[in-house]
């Protein structure tokens, strides 16, 4: 039974199913009230990097709520704000050593956003606009909707969001013989508009748009990328909210691609799915456009729970299971793959791609393709009957694991595809 004083984030409550009680959670699994297992194939809307209830994470929260739970961060720090962001600057590539603490994806897009901008005024520049991808999705505050794809969840505000500029994302996937030419042409095209020097700065997610449709690029494109960003002097922000933390295979997609952002926006896997937390790495040559005697250029933001001291014990202990994991979201890639091609050949699906956890396919389906397509709603309910939460969105049908996933389990949610796709009514 839907609760009377409850209201559920994406959701129609009027036409959607009723919410399933979850009592409990443990590595990949979840267990409903009724006692049913379902395994959870999507890492809870991609945070739970290492499955449900890690002991490890629990055990560290547990002993810093004992010592301090929460502090101002204007005037005041902390020790496991200070270990978070000694650590994380050893992890992130080249010049990204200031971290700034926020709450959720949608505000580290938000201060990122800020930083770029600001940066460029505080030096009496006028650059008023950003550079953003078709399906890019960064958040649902308003500086984030504006910056990702109009959509039908935009609609209802698109006349408030501020005017950006958007640039084609060369999708790629298995068998794709046009990248090279969509790639050309969005860098043409990219490079043509930074040509006018109005640009703050480009955003983007690298490697995988993630609410988009699990759509993904080649790194050679962010290598072009970061050139033409270079040639232009315009800051590039990598938006790694759901990229971060092993998700492509590597630490993060910047250093799989060997390229090196001015911004980086984490926030997702950061405690491990334990508590909301996000950080906004900038280059210190960012920071130094804010260090000044002049009050006027100091970076005017900030949140009540900022570096929050539970949220970094856990983001801690997350790092220290994720270095002992390395192996494991490493190897997730070869480990889809040599179960993918076991799917290249069926008729149902199409544009397979795989970035080392994210595995996705597009379902061939009769009616649009969108978010509202009735096949992803279907498939959704048909996974859990079987045990599975999958949630795809439109008919992008993927899978975004945990590094705890084991070869049985991973043998299991194939199989469940399959059998979910036999019994489809044929299109
Ligand atoms: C989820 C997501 C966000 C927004 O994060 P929230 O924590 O939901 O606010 C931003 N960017 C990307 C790439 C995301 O996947």
């Amino acid at each position: 039974m839907a609760h009377p004083h409850l209201w559920h984030p994406f959701t129609q409550a009027k036409t959607a199913p009723d919410p399933l009680k979850v009592k409990s959670g443990q590595g990949a699994w979840l267990t409903l009230e009724d006692g049913q297992q379902i395994l959870d194939c999507i890492s809870s809307w991609w945070v739970n990097i290492h499955g449900h209830a890690h002991p490890r994470i629990a055990e560290a929260i547990y002993q810093q709520a004992q010592v301090l739970e929460q502090v101002i961060f204007a005037g005041f720090t902390h020790d496991p704000a200070e270990q978070i962001a000694t650590r994380l600057v050893k992890y992130l590539p080249g010049a990204l050593s200031r971290v700034f603490f926020s709450d959720n994806g949608s505000t580290a897009v938000e201060v990122a956003l800020k930083m770029a901008y600001q940066y460029w005024h505080n030096q009496r520049q006028h650059r008023p606009q950003f550079l953003a991808f078709t399906g890019a999705y960064h958040g649902d505050t308003f500086g984030a909707m504006a910056v990702g794809a109009r959509s039908p969840f935009t609609a209802a505000f698109d006349d408030l969001l501020f005017q950006v500029e958007f640039a084609p994302f060369p999708a790629t996937y298995w068998g794709d013989e046009t990248v090279e030419q969509k790639e050309a042409q969005a860098i043409a095209q990219i490079a043509a508009k930074l040509a006018t020097g109005s640009f703050a700065a480009i955003i983007l997610e690298p490697l995988v748009q993630g609410a988009g449709g699990m759509r993904m690029c080649r790194p050679q494109f962010l290598q072009q990328l970061q050139a033409i960003a270079r040639q232009s002097d315009t800051l590039l922000i990598f938006d790694e909210v759901m990229t971060g933390f092993g998700r492509t295979g590597d630490w993060f997609a910047c250093t799989r691609a060997a390229v090196e952002p001015d911004l980086i926006c984490l926030s997702k896997g950061l405690t491990g799915g334990f508590l909301p937390l996000a950080v906004t790495v900038c280059s210190e040559k960012i920071y130094a456009a804010f260090y000044s005697d002049e009050a006027q250029k100091a970076l005017y933001h900030g949140h009540s729970f900022t570096a929050n001291p539970l949220g970094c014990a856990a983001a801690l202990a997350s790092l220290d299971l994720l270095i002992e994991t390395e192996a494991a979201f490493r190897g997730l890639e070869a480990q889809h793959q040599r179960r993918l091609v076991h799917l290249a050949d069926n008729p149902q699906i199409e544009r397979i791609r795989c970035t080392g956890a994210i595995a996705a396919m597009d379902l061939v389906t009769a009616g649009d393709p969108g978010y509202f397509n009735q096949i992803g709603a279907q498939i959704r309910q048909r996974s859990l009957s079987k045990g599975l939460l999958l949630r795809p969105l439109g008919n992008v049908l993927y899978l975004l694991l945990p590094y705890c996933i084991t070869e049985a389990e991973l043998d299991l949610i194939y199989s469940g595809i399959d059998e979910i796709l036999a019994s489809l009514p044929s299109v």
